[in-house]
C-alpha cells in the first residue's frame, strides 16, 4: 500500500475525515444526532482522555468535518459551529480582551463589521478598519494594544485581493495574530496558513456545502494552543454544528474542486459579456486587470470563484434595473452564493466600504453551473427591458 502523505491534493480530499473501518465500510460518516453520550462506567465519567463526552461539544461526524477541513487548509486543528459567521465571531471573541485593538478589513462581510462594531466595541475593544490594499503599510496601524488583524481576500462585493504575505510578515514582526475570512477560496484556491496566517474561517454554507441548503462554518488554527483557545471559547459561547449539515458538507467536499473549477470557466464569458455593455459603469472580479490587487492575485490564487459584481450608470435608478432583473428566468434574487443555481444580489455599498463615493446600482452575481450560453442569451433578453 502507498503511503497516504505521498498522495496528491485530490486524492487527499477524496479520503479527508472518512473512517469506513468504523461504520461497517460505510462510505461517508454517517449523520450523528445525539446530544447525550453513554460512559461505560463512573471511572470513564471521571477519566480526562476519554473521547465523547456531549454532543454539543464533539461528536463523530464534527470531528471527521473538522478532520477533513483542517487536512484541506493545512492546518493542526479545527472548530466547527453553526455558520460562518459564527466561526468569525468565535474566533474574534477567543482572543480579544478587553483593552485590545483590532484591524480590520474595510472590505469584510457586512455582519462581521456589525458584529465588530456593535459587540467588540462594547466590550472595550478598540475596532479599526483598513484598505483592503494596503499591504505592509499596515505597521502604521500598529498600537501597542493591537492583538489582531483581520483579513478576507479578496473581499466580498468588490473582491479585492490582499498581499497576505506583506501583512503576515508586519503582524509577526509585532507579535499580532492574524485571522483570515477564507470563504472565497473555500480552501483550495488560497491555502492562508500556508502564508502564516493563524487562522483561516470560511462559512461552509458556501462552496463547501455547495448546494445552497447548509448553515455550517468552520475555524482552523494553526497550532495546539490557538486551537485550545478557540475550542474554550466556542464551548464556553455554546457554539456548535448542525449534524445534517456537517454531513451535507462532508459530502460536498469530495466533489468542491470540480465545481469550484467548473464555476471559474463558466462565469468568465458571462463577465465578458457585461464589460462590453454600454449599461454598465464598472464590473468587479480579481481576473480584470484594473481589479483592486489583480497582480497579487495572479501572483497567490490557483483561480477565481463564480462571483463578480456590476455596477450599472448612474442613470439607471433601481426601477430600471428592476425590470431587467425582474425579467431574467435564469437568475433569481437571493443571498449568499457557492451553490449550484446562478443568483443575483443587490448590495448596499454604503455598508460594504466606509469609503464608498461611486453611485449607481450595485449588484453581485453568482454564476451556477447553468450553460453559460444559456445565461447570455438570458441577460440579453432581460436587457432589452432597461430602457431610460
Ligand atoms: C456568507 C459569508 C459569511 C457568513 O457565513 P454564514 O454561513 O452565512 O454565516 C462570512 N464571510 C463571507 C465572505 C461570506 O460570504
Amino acid at each position: 500500500m502507498s503511503d497516504k502523505s505521498s498522495y496528491k491534493k485530490e486524492t487527499k480530499l477524496m479520503h479527508a475525515g472518512r473512517k469506513p473501518e468504523n461504520y461497517f465500510g460505510v462510505v461517508n460518516p454517517p449523520i450523528c444526532r445525539t446530544s447525550t453520550i453513554l460512559y461505560d462506567d463512573l471511572a470513564a465519567y471521571f477519566d480526562p482522555n476519554t473521547k465523547y463526552r456531549y454532543g454539543r461539544v464533539n461528536n463523530p461526524l464534527s470531528e471527521a468535518f473538522e478532520e477533513a477541513i483542517s487536512e484541506l487548509e493545512g492546518g493542526h486543528h479545527a472548530i466547527s459551529t453553526s455558520c460562518g459567521l459564527s466561526a468569525i465571531t468565535t474566533t474574534m471573541l477567543s482572543f480579544l480582551e478587553n483593552g485590545d485593538h483590532v484591524l480590520i478589513v474595510d472590505s469584510c462581510y457586512p455582519p462581521t463589521r456589525f458584529f465588530a462594531n456593535k459587540q467588540l466595541q462594547s466590550f472595550g475593544i478598540e475596532v479599526e478598519y483598513y484598505d483592503p490594499l494596503i499591504g505592509d503599510g499596515i505597521r502604521q496601524l500598529i498600537k501597542d494594544n493591537t492583538k489582531m488583524i483581520y483579513l478576507e481576500s479578496p473581499g466580498s462585493a468588490t473582491f479585492e485581493v490582499q498581499d497576505v504575505p506583506e501583512i503576515v510578515k508586519v503582524a509577526q514582526e509585532f507579535g499580532v495574530i492574524t485571522v483570515m475570512d477564507n470563504t472565497y477560496s473555500a480552501g483550495v484556491l488560497f491555502k492562508p496558513l500556508s502564508h502564516g496566517v493563524n487562522i483561516s474561517v470560511q462559512s461552509a454554507a458556501k462552496y463547501l456545502g455547495g448546494h445552497s441548503d447548509v448553515n455550517l462554518g468552520v475555524a482552523v488554527a494553526d497550532s495546539e494552543a490557538h486551537y485550545r483557545r478557540m475550542k474554550a471559547c466556542a464551548m464556553n459561547l455554546g457554539v456548535c454544528a448542525g449534524a445534517e449539515d456537517l454531513y451535507l458538507a462532508m459530502r460536498g467536499l469530495r466533489t468542491l474542486e470540480m465545481r469550484l473549477d467548473y464555476a471559474y470557466t463558466n462565469m468568465l464569458p458571462v463577465l465578458a459579456w457585461f464589460w462590453r455593455r454600454k449599461e454598465v459603469q464598472e464590473v468587479y472580479n480579481p481576473t480584470l486587470k484594473k481589479s483592486g490587487g489583480h497582480k497579487i492575485w495572479k501572483r497567490d490564487y490557483k483561480a477565481a470563484n463564480g462571483l463578480f459584481s456590476v455596477l450599472f450608470k448612474p442613470e439607471y435608478t433601481i426601477d430600471h434595473i428592476s425590470k431587467f432583473v425582474d425579467a431574467l428566468n435564469l437568475f433569481p434574487v437571493g443571498s449568499s452564493w457557492g451553490g449550484y443555481e446562478s443568483l443575483i444580489q443587490p448590495q448596499d455599498m454604503d455598508i460594504y466600504r466606509s469609503d464608498w463615493k461611486k453611485e449607481g446600482v450595485f449588484l453581485r452575481f453568482q454564476i451556477g453551473n447553468e450553460n453559460p450560453q444559456d445565461l447570455i442569451d438570458d441577460l440579453e433578453q432581460g436587457i432589452q427591458n432597461l430602457h431610460i
